[in-house]
């Protein structure tokens, strides 16, 4: 049976994106469903019972990753993978991570209904704690379940109320212990999370790679003085603060199309309304195609901090906070995206994602691809976040396609 013959419903996806948005969701039209809250083990919960009503058999492992698997004719292959996460942020939208999970259940009872078997058996995946709004960092289940984040850490980690991440697992009634199998492959259907399929007028990103990132803490120096002093001889800290930002973002934007530069806050001491400040303090972050990309803004960053330093007689220190490696997806993978996008008559482009996902980790353990569809304007992380039905439609056709051409490939990958 073709792909085009299965009958995967895009009004049903749509009916299970707002039936789930109904948990945790907000007076502004979003929703509130932070990883291990009731509303997390709700969602999970619909999940579980809808997957495994269709024959598949629900995996759960101590950090309360989900897999359903859906068996294939050989039962020896490593299942081909896909889903997203269910986690929001606390004025999160109705479709970040929920769409690739929910598209990934459609598929499965398209599947089930229509009696097609794959070669390779299949998991649907629900990561938990995406978001890394309660627990931090982002991306934890990923990480922990592929060994990228050390066990321990991850289920003692607490929130800001020191309540702990294994015990809050527990209390939803969602730790397993089950391991995840290895995969043959795994796909990320995601909103784009920015505005340029939109504007292009373009329903589908083939999504080739994650940017590099580069955080840096960068501190300067000067002293304090009354506000009432001369304006000569002053040596504020918080003026080139602020002439250094602005020119992390011109680098940034002259650095080539990937380029990106943002400051999120500022600290500035003794913040005081009528002294100058001694010191300020800046996280910077900092992202581009590759290593090059990276150093094409430092380079003129440091050189800019260092006149900055000399004419306004403070210290700048620039430290590196953290860095992560561009992740390329896999060639394969995301050509299977592209010829399914073509073959269904869908407007779609080659893109990188500028956004960490589950995906990037995954990348990093087997191959890997993502599907990028529209948001609106690229509102995310937003109760006002939304797509349309068509997009969602386009998304979960493409997914399904690419899952099935791996799936049946003769060796997986
Ligand atoms: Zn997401």
């Amino acid at each position: 049976m073709s792909p085009h013959n299965l009958p995967l419903s895009g009004a049903r996806l749509w009916a299970d994106l707002l039936e789930v948005a109904g948990i945790g969701g907000t007076a502004r039209g979003g929703c509130n469903r932070q990883a291990l809250t009731p509303e997390d083990g709700e969602a999970r919960r619909w999940l579980a019972d809808r997957a495994t009503a269709l024959g598949a058999e629900l995996l759960l492992d101590r950090f309360g990753n989900m897999g359903f698997r859906r068996p294939g004719r050989d039962a020896a292959r490593p299942p081909v993978a896909f889903g997203s996460h269910l986690d929001t942020q606390p004025t999160g939208g109705k479709f970040d991570g929920v769409l690739g999970v929910l598209a990934g259940l459609e598929l499965l009872r398209a599947l089930h209904e229509a009696r097609v078997e794959t070669e390779a058996p299949l998991l649907l995946l629900n990561w938990t704690n995406e978001e890394g709004a309660r627990f931090s960092p982002p991306m934890m289940g990923s990480g922990a379940a592929l060994g990228l984040f050390a066990a321990d850490e991850v289920l003692d980690g607490t929130d800001a109320a020191g309540r702990q991440f294994g015990d809050e697992l527990r209390r939803i009634g969602w730790q397993g212990s089950d391991t995840l199998p290895e995969l043959a492959a795994y796909l990320e259907l995601h909103i784009e999370q920015g505005p340029l399929l939109e504007r292009e007028g373009l329903a589908i990103g083939v999504v080739t790679h994650a940017l590099a990132q580069r955080w840096y803490e960068i501190e300067v120096r000067g002293e304090e003085a009354h506000g009432g002093s001369a304006m000569a001889g002053r040596r504020d800290a918080l003026v080139p603060a602020a002439l250094l930002i602005a020119e992390a973002e011109r680098i940034a934007r002259q650095s080539g199309g990937d380029g990106r530069a943002t400051v999120g806050m500022v600290r500035a001491e003794p913040a005081s309304r009528n002294i100058v400040p001694s010191r300020a303090w800046f996280p910077l972050d900092t992202r581009h195609t590759d290593e090059a990309g990276l150093r094409r803004i430092e380079a003129p960053l440091r050189e800019r901090a260092a006149a900055l330093a000399a004419e306004r007689g403070v210290t700048i220190d620039i430290g590196t906070f953290w860095d992560a490696p561009a992740t390329p997806f896999d060639a394969t993978l995301a050509g299977r995206v592209e010829a399914a996008a073509a073959a269904r008559g869908l407007p779609h482009r080659r893109m990188p994602t500028g956004i960490g996902h589950d995906a990037v980790h995954v990348a990093r353990r087997c191959p890997a691809a993502m599907i990028f569809v529209p948001c609106h304007g690229g509102v995310s992380h937003n109760e006002a976040e939304s797509i349309t039905p068509a997009w969602a439609e386009a998304g979960l056709l493409v997914l399904a396609d690419a899952v099935l051409a791996t799936a049946n490939a003769k060796a997986a990958m």
